[in-house]
């Protein structure tokens, strides 16, 4: 099989790179000539192994869903990123990242998010460490996430509302690639999901590559093999997909399912389906597909889900994805509802948003009884409670309350 990690220039196949501004150069430069030999190195991998363990709660569980999977008819095992510290697998990528930053002499944080969870997490991480943080987040977004901008501020982060364009993520993202231009000496950018230029893509799926280091070790013990026969995780920028998949990517054995944002639907305007609806372009300094119009405009996103609303997609998925590798499903918000409420009632597991999106891409594939399906629940649901009470006439079927 081909290979689909990064190579030697940042690409993966015709998607990636590092297209970024002239004084933004040394300092991609310097990291892309620094970052493997700190990831390698003994001194990193102690630190950051111990954090993980003992800070993030690492391994996370994996869980046989017993009552899933009599529903979908074959043997379904969920991995709870979801019981991370903070709520979710971001913190895996902010706890190497800043420990990486500390190497390089780097003494304030940048970092930009949407719904404010990658938010949260890089300020988790800066209190940890007791680094400055500063972060990007569109007005829109301040407005519509209150609790996370209180966690930020109360974490000790400045928030910086980004008036510029529809004041949403992908705004938020190119305030925090100008800030990084202003500053290129004492900042590192601590970027949130498998984007931006070579290295980030590749540096942010290593640090998420813990996910399915513990999935083999976890399947030979609970299955007696090592591998699954599919992988489901839902997509935004790409990250916690990434980590599910990594030590399996070259492994023809494995199926990969994602599950990508089609909010009211793809053939709408109000989608955040990259997959199905981008074509080639720039966006963050990566080549890879971006829902943008005719004439190179970026679209917005839109979906029920926060943190999968990226008009963009990690060009490791795209990838992947124009090559067969994984299939991408298209997931609408009221599916993704749905799913929720159906994980919380057969499981007692209320699902982020999100992670609600990869339970209903179980309904679109015809597993055999013996299949072993890994799903990766990325995040809790607590912060979504309000979005699945608002909309549970999507879910009558578990009952009027
Ligand atoms: C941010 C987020 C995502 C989407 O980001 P990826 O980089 O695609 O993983 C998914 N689930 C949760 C819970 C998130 O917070």
């Amino acid at each position: 099989m081909e290979n689909f990690f990064v190579d030697e220039q940042g690409f993966y196949g015709g998607f990636g790179g590092a297209y970024v501004p002239e004084i933004l150069y040394k300092c991609v430069h310097d990291l892309q000539q620094a970052y493997v030999p700190i990831i390698e190195s003994d001194d990193f991998k102690k630190e950051y192994r111990a954090l993980l363990r003992d800070y993030v709660g690492r391994p996370s569980p994996l869980y046989f869903a017993k009552r899933m999977s009599g529903k979908y008819g074959c043997r379904i095992y969920l991995k709870r990123e979801d019981l991370n510290h903070t709520g979710a697998h971001k913190i895996n990528n902010t706890i190497g990242q800043i420990l990486m930053a500390k190497k390089m002499g780097k003494t304030r944080i940048i970092a930009e998010t949407g719904a404010g969870q990658h938010g949260v997490a890089t300020a988790t991480v800066c209190a940890l460490m007791n680094m400055q943080c500063e972060v990007f987040m569109g007005k829109t977004d301040v407005e519509r996430q209150h609790t996370n901008v209180e966690r930020m501020r109360m974490l000790g982060a400045t928030v910086h509302p980004v008036t510029t364009g529809n004041m949403t993520l992908s705004d938020a993202c190119s305030e925090a690639i100008r800030d990084w231009c202003c500053h290129p000496q004492d900042t590192f950018y601590i970027v949130g999901s498998t984007m931006g230029p070579h290295p980030y893509p590749d540096i942010v799926a290593r640090m998420q590559s813990v996910i399915s280091e513990e999935l083999k070790w976890q399947l030979e013990e609970k299955t007696g093999r090592d591998y699954p026969d599919y992988l489901v995780a839902c997509l935004g920028g790409g990250s916690n997909a990434a980590g599910t998949i990594y030590h399996y990517i070259n492994d023809e054995r494995v199926k990969i399912v994602l599950a990508e944002a089609g909010g009211h639907g793809i053939d709408t305007d109000y989608t955040a389906a990259t997959i199905h609806c981008g074509t080639e372009g720039i966006i963050h300094g990566a080549r890879t597909l971006v829902m943008q119009t005719d004439d190179g405009q970026i679209k917005e996103a839109f979906t029920i889900s926060a943190g999968l609303d990226y008009p963009g997609i990690g060009p490791m998925h795209a990838n992947m994805a124009v090559k067969k590798r994984s299939t991408v499903l298209a997931v609408n918000d009221d599916e993704a509802i749905y799913a929720g409420y159906e994980l919380t009632r057969l499981e007692g597991i209320i699902p982020a948003i999100e992670s609600a999106h990869a339970v209903a891409a179980l309904k679109k594939v015809a597993f055999k009884p013996d299949d072993v399906v890994v799903l990766t629940v990325s995040g809790r649901g607590d912060k979504d409670v309000q979005t699945y009470l608002n909309n549970k006439a999507l879910a009558k079927e578990y009952g009027d309350f």
